[in-house]
């Protein structure tokens, strides 16, 4: 199936991105949120990210016009009518991504592929609200999205291998390799990352350590580029605490209970980066 256009749903931190590196690849995007105002802000992103990119890749400019030309924004669903593969980025909260896939499921030409960009919901009950399970998968894209190289491909329960080539072909036209995993809620990375951060952040609020000293024990002891409450604050905290409720759901273990530190500071507004306040400042 040749995919002329693609549908990404959501313009918040990861929509940006994918948006981004789709039309820098050259393909039509439509990017579709809930206001024009959250779209405006996701265009001026764009723009400040192609200039960034410019800024410290000479040799490679882009034109961030020619870039923002292929990209459709829109709060109207019906314009999916004609996307034929499906990016979801939309808020980690399942009544919100279940309304979605019932919505696009009526909306896109039937051999569309949906692909979940979620932290932690299970992909077979993503497509279980659809009619075509074996046309959804989980595509699990890494943060800053242009930046990198890997994604965690997900495979529910009847996703068909077709689907699979299909999402694999977008991926490599777009810069991009994946590690394919069978479906667990969260899969192998958040299962893993999500107690990590939820962890940190119990030491932070037991006073054992500093977020600084917390994160330099990662980066200089380990050699990780980033520590845990440096990368809470690049995923965005409010989107850390929905992945972990999710995982305390979908197991029912008590080993997924979200830090009360870390509900305090959603409640508070300190999403990290993207609101400019976390466990550090941004301002
Ligand atoms: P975000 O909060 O920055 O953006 C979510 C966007 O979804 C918002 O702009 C919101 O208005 C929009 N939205 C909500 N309901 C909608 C609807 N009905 N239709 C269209 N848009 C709607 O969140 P994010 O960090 O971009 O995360 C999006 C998804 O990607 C989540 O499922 C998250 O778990 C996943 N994810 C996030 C990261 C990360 O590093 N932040 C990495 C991988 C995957």
């Amino acid at each position: 199936m040749e995919i002329k256009t693609v549908g990404v749903i959501g313009a918040g931190v990861m929509g940006i991105g994918v948006s981004q590196n789709l039309a820098q690849t050259g393909h039509q995007v439509i990017l579709l949120d809930v206001s024009d105002e959250i779209l405006e802000r996701a265009k001026q992103e764009i723009r400040n990210n192609i200039r960034f990119q410019n800024f410290f890749n000479k040799q490679n400019q882009s034109d961030s016009n020619n870039i923002l030309d292929r990209i459709n924004f829109s709060t109207d669903y019906s314009v999916l009518s004609k996307a034929e593969f499906i990016v979801e980025n939309a808020t980690e909260k399942w009544n919100i991504k279940k309304n979605i896939y019932e919505k696009i499921d009526l909306i896109c030409p039937k051999e569309s592929v949906f692909a979940a960009n979620t932290s932690a919901i299970s992909i077979t009950r993503i497509a279980s609200v659809t009619k075509r399970p074996s046309q959804v998968l989980g595509i699990h894209f890494m943060n800053p999205v242009p930046m990198k190289p890997m994604v965690e491909m997900i495979r529910g329960y009847h996703t068909s291998d077709e689907a699979i080539a299909i999402a694999k072909k977008l991926l490599a036209q777009m810069g991009k390799e994946c590690i394919l995993v069978n479906d667990s809620p969260g899969f192998v990375s958040n299962r893993v990352l999500m107690l990590t951060i939820n962890e940190a952040i119990f030491l932070l609020q037991e006073q054992v350590a500093s977020a600084t000293e917390v994160d330099r024990i990662f980066k200089s002891c380990f050699g990780h580029k980033m520590g845990p409450l440096e990368t809470a604050d690049l995923i965005g905290l409010d989107t850390i605490l929905f992945s972990i409720e999710v995982l305390y759901e979908s197991f029912n273990d008590s080993k997924y209970r979200p830090c009360s530190l870390l509900k305090k500071m959603v409640d508070a507004g300190l999403y990290g980066r993207k609101s400019g306040q976390g466990f550090y400042s941004y301002s």
